[in-house]
């Protein structure tokens, strides 16, 4: 997962919004807030500039997270207007960290149709086909190194199979 892929999924849009914020936040604070400030405004010229074009980063930044955030969560199957929304009106970032900490796991490809599943499904939404081991008895998905079934407790195939190894005959 290397930085160059990941930064694909954010949309033309947002990258256009990013630049734009870049410049008309750049252009603002170096024309109008540096100057008249108290606090900068006794700044060389050149140190003004130098503060404007670094402030400015910083909503770029935040747009172009946005629009990560977005493009990952649609990536995801997960409910990317929704979370884009959370993101841009929880205050203080708290939105863009929920999202990190919650969001999905990566979608898998299911073998048999190639359609995008979340990789906690047990069968394929679109052709059945069988993605994970399952419960023998109540169907859910269980891992490969369960012996029973956290759902019902039924001894899962994988058990049987092992169980099934060790109870042959041993040759003499
Ligand atoms: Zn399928
Ligand atoms: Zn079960």
């Amino acid at each position: 997962m290397r930085l160059r892929d990941e930064t694909r999924v954010i949309p033309i849009v947002a990258r256009v919004l990013a630049v734009l914020a870049y410049f008309g936040v750049a252009i603002g604070l170096i024309a109008i807030a540096i100057p008249q400030s108290r606090d900068t405004s006794m700044l060389p010229k050149g140190g003004q500039i130098a503060l404007g074009l670094f402030a400015a980063t910083i909503p770029a930044i935040y747009v172009l997270l946005l629009g990560y955030i977005h493009g990952d969560a649609r990536r995801r199957r997960m409910r990317h207007i929704v979370w884009t929304l959370l993101a841009i009106f929880i205050p203080n970032l708290i939105g863009v960290i929920l999202y990190f900490i919650l969001r999905d796991p990566m979608p898998v490809f299911c073998p048999s149709c190639g359609a995008a599943v979340k990789s906690t499904y047990a069968f394929c939404p679109q052709c059945a086909a069988a993605l994970r081991p399952t419960c023998p008895q109540c169907k859910r998905p269980v891992e490969h190194t369960w012996s029973h079934c956290p759902n019902c407790g039924a001894v899962t195939l994988m058990a049987k199979q092992a169980a099934a190894t060790t109870a042959a005959p041993q040759p003499l």
